[in-house]
């Protein structure tokens, strides 16, 4: 009786009501494979501490706990997971009684998120899938879903999950993995299978299709033939995707340090010209390596940059890509009698606004490529003072990068951005030196009168436009 007494009284100095009693015998789930602990390789030491925090105590409140997604995939393969995804049968609500660091999020998922600091744990509750669940869930005429927060169980929550790599889960009472749809085959196998129909799957959320382009780079597993099929046939529904929800796609799948192949592996499944109708235009007509050089070459910075722990920008990336759309415009502009600068300022407006029709690009983001475009041609200037007031515009960094991008990629002289970066090192006696005038040689002969020549607006830029 003591014993019992003890045990209750573990709970009742918790400092919130417990939402439910403990349940002491363990449930075991229908239909799924149980792989215990001695054969799998997942240790609770790779685990976060708060992600086992929120596991214990959920387990503690009596409610069921399991590690799922990315976390229990990345520890599979020995990598260390970005982050750490946990599932329960409680409910949001009863998830933010019960930790006082919670804060709820989501419309479409209702999600608990647990706050240490800057790591965020996140809780979704168990859901439903089946046929009943896609009857209640809120679908568009192509398929779509728009909301689907029914509440299920964990043999329920299985079928809603992406790809059976996504879908094992990792259970804190007794440390063994839950398999429901062969997920342990597919990591032996290193296959990218979606859960049931392809392209069902695909039509319910096209955002899908990305997804498995993005695991089969990182992890460097295939796509399973069904998946592979399906991705053209529906690639087109990408464009119904909302548009702020794609700026979070795309950030994934060009900053987390796999850019070039992801860009190579969504191009060569007609994927990219969805995301980027204008640069994929531009790409087909790609002349001596340019646009494609300026665009591999942006991402592959990222990459680098990415592996070297260093920051990395959406902005810069999408200035970038969408370069060659925006000269391509000026260019046309120019040829119908519209002046250089008003040609290039209506082009920038005009592909940034159609750009963002596809993926939401935040303000402060389309007025740093534009202050990045805006600033090349004044490269050009390289005597007096211009040079020096250049340099302490709060962009020019990501300027001068971009220049330097540009003469990689044969868009700008490569003597002018190896003149920058010198201008950069050199002191000031140096940099007066380099900013000085030409003198004219002097000649016996007196100098000719040259006839009156209009000077381009953007010597910078129509290097490149000329060329
Ligand atoms: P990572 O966090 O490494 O990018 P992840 O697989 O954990 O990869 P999350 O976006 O964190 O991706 O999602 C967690 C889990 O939720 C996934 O593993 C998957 O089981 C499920 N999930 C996420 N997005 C979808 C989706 N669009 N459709 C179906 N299931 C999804
Ligand atoms: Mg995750």
């Amino acid at each position: 009786m003591t014993a019992i007494l003890n045990f209750f009284k573990n709970f009742l100095t918790l400092d919130d009501v417990p939402t439910r009693l403990p349940e002491i015998a363990q449930k075991i789930p229908v239909g799924a494979t149980i792989i215990p602990r001695p054969e799998h390789c997942i240790s609770r030491k790779q685990v976060s501490d708060n992600a086992l925090k929120v596991l214990y105590r959920l387990r503690k409140e009596g409610f069921d706990a399991y590690l799922v997604g990315g976390g229990v995939r990345d520890l599979l393969l020995g990598r260390e997971p970005k982050d750490f995804d946990v599932v329960t049968d409680a409910e949001p609500e009863q998830v933010a009684r019960i930790f006082s660091n919670c804060r709820l999020i989501g419309k479409r998922f209702r999600l608990a998120h647990i706050c240490y600091g800057r790591d965020i744990v996140e809780v979704a509750t168990f859901r439903k899938a089946s046929d009943d669940a896609k009857q209640n869930a809120r679908l568009t005429k192509e398929g779509r879903i728009l909301q689907d927060n029914i509440y299920g169980s964990l043999e329920e929550d299985v079928w809603r999950r992406d790809f059976t790599i996504n879908a094992l889960y990792y259970n804190i009472r007794d440390f063994s993995i839950v398999d429901f749809v062969g997920g342990m085959a597919d990591h032996e196998a290193c296959l990218i299978r979606l859960i049931g129909d392809a392209s069902a799957r695909f039509r319910e959320d096209p955002v899908r299709m990305l997804r498995a382009v993005r695991f089969a780079v990182k992890l460097g597993f295939k796509l399973h033939e069904d998946c592979e099929q399906a991705i053209p046939v529906n690639a087109h529904l990408l464009a119904s995707v909302p548009a702020a929800r794609l700026h979070d796609e795309m950030s994934k799948l060009f900053l987390t340090g796999y850019g070039v192949q992801t860009f190579e592996m969504l191009r060569q499944h007609g994927l990219f010209g969805v995301l980027f109708p204008a640069v994929e235009k531009s790409l087909s007509h790609e002349e001596a390596h340019f646009p494609k050089m300026m665009v591999i070459n942006a991402l592959k910075n990222s990459d680098n940059r990415i592996a070297e722990n260093k920051p990395v920008t959406t902005y810069f990336l999408l200035a970038a890509l969408l370069w060659e759309p925006m000269l391509h415009r000026a260019k046309e502009k120019i040829a119908k009698g519209t002046p250089d600068a008003d040609a290039y300022h209506e082009a920038a407006s005009e592909v940034l606004t159609q750009q963002v029709r596809r993926i939401a690009i935040p303000r402060h983001l389309t007025l740093a490529i534009r202050e990045v475009w805006s600033l090349q041609p004044k490269f050009a200037a390289r005597s007096g003072m211009k040079p020096n007031r250049l340099m302490t515009h709060p962009r020019f960094r990501a300027a001068y990068d971009f220049l330097v991008l540009r003469a990689q990629a044969g868009s700008a002289p490569a003597e002018l951005a190896e003149w920058w970066t010198a201008y950069q090192s050199a002191n000031e006696t140096e940099q007066r030196k380099m900013t000085q005038p030409k003198q004219q040689p002097k000649s016996a002969k007196p100098k000719r009168k040259r006839p009156y020549r209009k000077k381009t607006k953007n010597p910078a830029i129509a290097i490149h436009s000329e060329s």
